[in-house]
């Protein structure tokens, strides 16, 4: 890798750790993988800033924050079964594999989706791909030990906390324009805890499928 996105990628590692992200497991993903693959090479010099960089079909590559904050929250385990909703350009999904989850993913974009999932299994094979509503979860390979939901949602869908495993947890943000970032933790068929984590800004969780 160029010098210089090295030496851009391990300061946005430290700058992570100044505001926050403290799992030495979400630090050391990020040492892992390359955020610049994940975009276009006329965006690479922007790569390792701390923001959110466009991809395809009107649709953002999270901000770096967003995502080490996110992951941190799920506390990952090696082996955890995860469902991701809105896989964009990938790169939430291959933090998640670095850390040794098995990643199942979905995303709305037929374009994104086919261009994304050709990438990922060029650099990683064991992350699962699929076209669809993330509203729907996937039920087939229920149930989750962790759900991530990447984009802004309306409401916490039903169906993803049916698919959710009991004692399993949640990530979603919640609302509008801004989003409140919610943590749901599952204790049994019925039951559930939340808890709430600040303010961020995504781009909306729209329903049904687009081909372009
Ligand atoms: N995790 C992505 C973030 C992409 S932005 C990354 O690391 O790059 C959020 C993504 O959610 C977009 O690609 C958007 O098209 C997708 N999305 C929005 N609504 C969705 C839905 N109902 N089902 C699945 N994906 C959805």
């Amino acid at each position: 890798m160029n010098y210089l996105l090295q030496g851009a990628k391990h300061k946005l590692i430290s700058g992570l750790r100044e505001k926050g992200i403290f799992d030495e497991n979400v630090l050391s993903a990020f040492e892992k993988v390359d955020r610049h693959k994940f975009i276009e090479s006329c965006l690479w010099r922007k790569a390792y800033e701390d923001r959110p960089l466009k991809i395809k079909c009107g649709q953002t590559i999270s901000q770096p924050f967003t995502v080490a904050f996110q992951t941190q929250l799920l506390q990952i385990q090696k082996g955890d079964k995860v469902l991701e909703i809105g896989t964009g350009s990938g790169y939430q999904a291959a933090i998640l594999s670095a850390m040794g989850a098995k990643v199942y993913s979905v995303e709305r974009f037929e374009e994104l989706f086919i261009d994304t999932s050709k990438f990922l299994e060029e650099i990683d094979h064991k992350i699962f791909t699929f076209f669809g509503d993330g509203f729907n979860g996937i039920p087939q390979f229920a149930p989750y030990d962790k759900i991530i939901v990447t984009c802004g949602a309306p409401n916490i869908p039903l169906p993803l906390l049916e698919q959710l495993k009991i004692t399993g947890m949640m990530v979603i943000p919640v609302g509008e324009n801004t989003q409140k970032m919610i943590r749901v933790l599952k204790t049994s068929k019925n039951d559930f805890i939340e808890e709430m984590f600040g303010n961020f800004i995504f781009v909306p969780m729209l329903k049904n499928t687009e081909t372009i």
